[in-house]
Formats: C-alpha cells, sequence, structure tokens
C-alpha cells in the first residue's frame, strides 16, 4: 500500500469512527429514555421495553466491535500492514478496502471463511 492510500485509508478510518461513535451516543440516549420509563408502574408494557433495552445494548455491542476494527485497521496502518490479508499475506486490494476499510481478508479469504460459517451453521 502506497503512503498516499494509507492516508486516505487514515482518513476514511477516522471519519467512520467518528459517526459510530456519534451513532452510538444516539443510541445510547434512546436506551437511557427507555429505561427511565421502566420506573412505570405498567407492568403490561414490561416485557417490551426489556426488549427494547437488550436490543439497543446489542446495537452498542455492534458499534464497539466496530470501534475495536476501526482501531484495529489504524494500527495496522501504523505499522505498515494495512490493506494485507491476514490469513494469505496478499494484498486485499483497494477497490475492497474503499468498499469496507476495516477488511482483514482478500475476498477469496472471506468467501472461504464464510463459507466454513455456512457449514457450521448447517450443521
Ligand atoms: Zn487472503
Amino acid at each position: 500500500m502506497e503512503s498516499k492510500d494509507n492516508e486516505f485509508f487514515r482518513r476514511e478510518l477516522l471519519a467512520l469512527k467518528e459517526e459510530v461513535l456519534r451513532d452510538a451516543e444516539t443510541t445510547a440516549d434512546v436506551g437511557a429514555i427507555k429505561v427511565k420509563s421502566e420506573d412505570l408502574p405498567d407492568v403490561v408494557d414490561r416485557s417490551s421495553m426489556e426488549t427494547d433495552r437488550n436490543f439497543t445494548l446489542r446495537l452498542l455491542d455492534r458499534e464497539r466491535k466496530l470501534l475495536k476494527k476501526i482501531d484495529e485497521a489504524l494500527a495496522r496502518i501504523e505499522n505498515g500492514e494495512f490493506g494485507m490479508c491476514e490469513t494469505c499475506g496478499e494484498d486485499i486490494g483497494r477497490e475492497r478496502l474503499a468498499a469496507r476499510p476495516v477488511a482483514t481478508l482478500c475476498i477469496g479469504c472471506k468467501q472461504a471463511q464464510e463459507e466454513a460459517q455456512d457449514q457450521q451453521e448447517k450443521a
């Protein structure tokens, strides 16, 4: 990966990170309102609120995981490993990285991984 590409992806990743953090804040706010309204003595609605809260927590969990991936990608840019497939060591490819800058696998390895997961789910 050329250094100008590194700089491009570093900026992409930082922008993505800001976006995720903003989303996470919004999600957390919604979650806070839900938790508050749970104090209401309406038992009937409690289970649906519980579900909403679980949904919020799941969303935040997903955002946390994505933030971790972004940080890892930024670290790979720092140590010059960005854009290299974790499995086969080949170039992931600029086009794929532009669509998904946190990708750690080339398209071939990604497909192989997904097929393996499919097999596991069917088993
Ligand atoms: Zn690969």
